[in-house]
């Protein structure tokens, strides 16, 4: 059976962070979707038709990844999707707090579904959406931050407001 992994968050917007988990998920798994978080209550910075442009942009050249959206609890999405595995990426402490009790409700919702964790580069650990918006917010460079084929996207969203 095919091994498939979600990757969920809200890539708001995608990060290099973000690629890199899923260039080095693809490694182990033969599909990967990645879960674009949708609640019309909660706006981001960027909507949600953007942030999945962005994505596909990104990951173009990826024949093994996916993107799609879901209001639910993504559990659900990955026993829909017959996944076997949640991807996540762990920056530091404050990262693992969060996502080992993430991991433990999951797992308590769906035990065969495991929760995979990849270390980030250390030359990711500063990089994060909240950071591109900030520097971004400032007219700051994000390069570096975000991959180079939506840079201007990035900016010009700035731009506008
Ligand atoms: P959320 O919207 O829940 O904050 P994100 O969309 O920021 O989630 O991130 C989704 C996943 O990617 C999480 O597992 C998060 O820890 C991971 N991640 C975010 N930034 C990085 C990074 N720079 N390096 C590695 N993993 C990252």
């Amino acid at each position: 059976m095919e091994r498939i992994a979600i990757y969920a968050g809200s890539f708001d917007p995608v990060t290099v962070g973000h690629l890199d988990i899923i260039r080095r998920g693809l490694q182990l798994f033969e599909r990967i979707v990645i879960v674009v978080g949708y609640n019309p209550d909660k706006k981001g910075c960027f909507s949600h038709e953007e942030r999945i442009a962005m994505l596909r942009k990104c990951t173009e050249d990826m024949s093994r990844v996916s993107i799609d959206s879901w209001t639910g609890l993504t559990i659900e999405y990955a026993k829909k999707a017959g996944a076997c595995a949640m991807l996540r990426g762990l920056r530091d402490g404050s990262d693992w707090q969060s996502e080992q009790r993430l991991a433990l409700i999951n797992r308590g919702l769906c035990p065969e579904i495991e929760t995979v964790f990849l270390t980030a580069q250390p030359e990711h650990m500063v990089v994060s959406s909240s950071a591109v918006r900030e520097l971004a917010s400032f007219g700051a460079p994000v390069k570096g931050y975000v991959p180079e084929c939506i840079e201007a996207d990035v900016l010009a969203r700035f731009r506008r407001t």
